[in-house]
């Protein structure tokens, strides 16, 4: 069966049937609006997000389940990075004619799996036919105390910077991709990386089915310890650029400090040029970067055990504006190329 065949209506009713009952929506999927309650007093969270057939995913890469759960996850990030619960979510999608039935029927599926997970519920969307690739569009509410909220404009000279996680696993997946990179096939990882990959590789799952660090972002906010805080998307240079920005300070941040994975250090190992830029300016992680006052350290990395991931102090916020990565022997790297941004060729 093809879109035609069900038409825009016939295609809201297939999602709507599959949205559970949720508590906190009054209305859902249906009326001309939403209605929901947010929790006395909180304040409401908003952030929207695109992805685009061709800038931000290839539909020969990224699997309708997979592809509907990161659309979804993106959005978490960005709520989790300000602390907050993420709440209700609404999904626009532009579909070209030709896509199968199947292909929404398991995108929803994947959406709605990621939203079971962090607790949000589907409230709405809009859909309409596109001509030009498929676009997805998600809204997403969350809440949280107004003294809780963690902005990226809070960080003081001789604050920590910390990441979550670990770092240019899903870059390094998208050059394997994109055959900018090679590795050899002892390495672990298939060295014709598209046509051979393998569905649980975990760069590539990192690339494809990122995990919001929804936990970990609303602890953080709830300590108090965190002075400022953002997700990583385009990667740690230029996130914590905007960090850096808002708060008008700098930073120093050292290579031996990036948490790199296992998989990432066993595919990386043979190349003659350790690829730091992966780390420091691959884009897609969504890991959370965040600072906080060196005496606080023991207790984050305790805070975010509790949440079951790792977390490192990889540099240091300055007086001095400017970010600078510095090397094990102290002296300045720089990078080969800077962090992802649009209209910038
Ligand atoms: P209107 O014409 O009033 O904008 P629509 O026909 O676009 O209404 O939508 C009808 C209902 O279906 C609304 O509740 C809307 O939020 C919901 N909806 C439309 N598209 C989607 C979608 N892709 N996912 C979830 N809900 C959707
Ligand atoms: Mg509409």
């Amino acid at each position: 069966m093809n879109l035609g065949e069900v038409g825009e209506f016939g295609l809201i009713s297939r999602i709507a049937a599959r949205v559970a009952p949720s508590e906190g929506v009054v209305t859902g999927i249906g009326d001309d609006a939403a209605v929901t309650a947010p929790a006395p007093g909180m304040q409401l969270l908003t952030s929207t997000d695109m992805l685009l057939e061709g800038v931000h995913f290839r539909r020969d890469w990224h699997d309708p389940y997979r592809l509907g759960r990161k659309s979804l996850a993106v959005s978490v990030s960005d709520i989790a990075a300000m602390g907050g619960i993420p709440r209700w979510a609404l999904l626009s999608l532009a579909l070209p004619n030709d896509l199968p039935l199947a292909f929404v029927d398991t995108f929803t599926r994947g959406f709605l799996s990621l939203a079971e997970e962090h607790g949000v519920a589907l409230i709405g969307g809009d859909t309409c036919a596109s001509r030009n690739g498929l676009i997805v569009s998600v809204t997403i509410m969350g809440e949280q105390a107004p003294g809780l909220i963690v902005r990226r404009s809070g960080a003081r000279p001789g604050d920590e910077i910390w990441v979550s996680g670990t770092l240019g696993d899903a870059a390094l997946a998208l050059e394997l991709l994109e055959g900018r990179l090679t590795v050899p096939r002892s390495a672990g990882t298939p060295s014709n990386y598209p046509e051979n990959r393998e569905e649980n590789d975990p760069l590539l799952s990192r690339l494809l089915d990122p995990v919001p660090r929804t936990r970990a972002g609303r602890m953080l906010a709830e300590s108090g310890l965190v002075s400022a805080m953002i997700d990583i998307s385009d990667g740690l240079l230029a996130d914590f650029g905007h960090i850096a920005e808002l708060s008008a300070v700098g930073g120093s941040i050292f290579l031996d400090a990036l948490p790199l994975s296992p998989p990432f250090r066993d595919a990386v190992q043979h190349l003659p040029d350790f690829p730091y830029h992966l780390a420091l300016a691959g884009g897609e992680d969504y890991e959370l970067a965040f600072t906080a006052l060196p005496a606080d350290r023991k207790k984050i990395a305790d805070l975010m055990k509790t949440c079951g991931i790792d977390a490192a102090p990889v540099g240091i916020v300055t007086t001095q504006p400017d970010i600078t990565a510095f090397t094990a022997d102290g002296t300045h790297y720089h990078l080969p190329t800077s962090g992802f941004n649009h209209f910038i060729p």
